[in-house]
């Protein structure tokens, strides 16, 4: 499998946050998101096979804990990354699959918690959601929207209602995005859309989903990699 990198840091979102956490980040995507932060794991990387993952996971964190596997997409190397969370699974380790939705989720196992993204138009890549992936998600799941403006707001919104979301899934996180081009201050005023307005919006909708921030980007410059 091809891998960008494998890094310990804090967990910077969903409902783990805060939680110290080892990263596998997977190379290539099929999505071209425009609030992308992850661009560098498009390509390139090292090769390595999923039981040298798992060495490096028992190096970096030989007393099991949290480990994400994210990317990129890391379901578009669903044959090399199944049987790696299944042996993580089986480790002890808690894993969390980071993915866009866009690919098949059925065949992810059992005791990993997804955290499934559904693009909002603003991204560049709507309608990119498989929903037959909804019926996969369980009450440790989590579904994720990146929202930069009032548009994506009442996409989220909708389709959150639409499908029941809170009751299908453990957390719904509605997190502002952040400019790609950020870096320096560690504060909001990179996020796309203004939590202040958003949090606003959704007091007054009374959604049932959670605001999320990147905690990693109001703890380190937000265009330091690897943390
Ligand atoms: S799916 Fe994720 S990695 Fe791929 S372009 Fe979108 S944000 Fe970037």
């Amino acid at each position: 499998m091809q891998i960008t990198e494998i890094y310990k840091s804090l967990q910077g979102e969903s409902t783990h946050a805060g939680l110290p956490c080892l990263f596998v980040r997977l190379t290539g995507c099929n999505l071209r998101c425009s609030w992308c932060d992850s661009e560098y794991a498009f390509y390139g990387g090292r090769k390595m096979t999923p039981e040298e993952v798992f060495a490096a996971v028992e190096q970096l964190s030989p007393n099991g804990g949290l480990v994400e596997i994210t990317g990129g997409e890391p379901m578009l190397q669903e044959r090399e990354v199944v049987p790696l969370m299944r042996q993580l699974v089986e480790g002890g380790y808690q894993v969390l699959l980071e993915t866009s939705g866009e690919r098949p989720l059925d065949r992810v196992p059992a005791g990993v918690i997804k955290i499934v993204d559904v693009k909002c138009p603003n991204s560049g890549e709507p309608d990119t959601f498989r929903m037959e992936n909804l019926e996969t998600l369980s009450d440790r799941d989590e579904i994720k929207f990146v929202l930069s403006d009032r548009a994506d707001y009442e996409f989220a919104r909708d389709f959150t209602q639409r499908h029941n979301l809170a009751k299908r899934v453990n957390a719904v996180l509605f997190s502002p995005a952040f400019r790609k081009e950020a870096s320096g201050a560690r504060d909001s005023s990179h996020c796309l859309l203004d939590p202040q307005e958003l949090a606003d919006w959704m007091v007054a909708d009374s959604i049932p989903a959670r605001l999320g921030l990147q905690l990693h980007k109001f703890i380190w410059d937000p265009a330091l990699k690897g943390v």
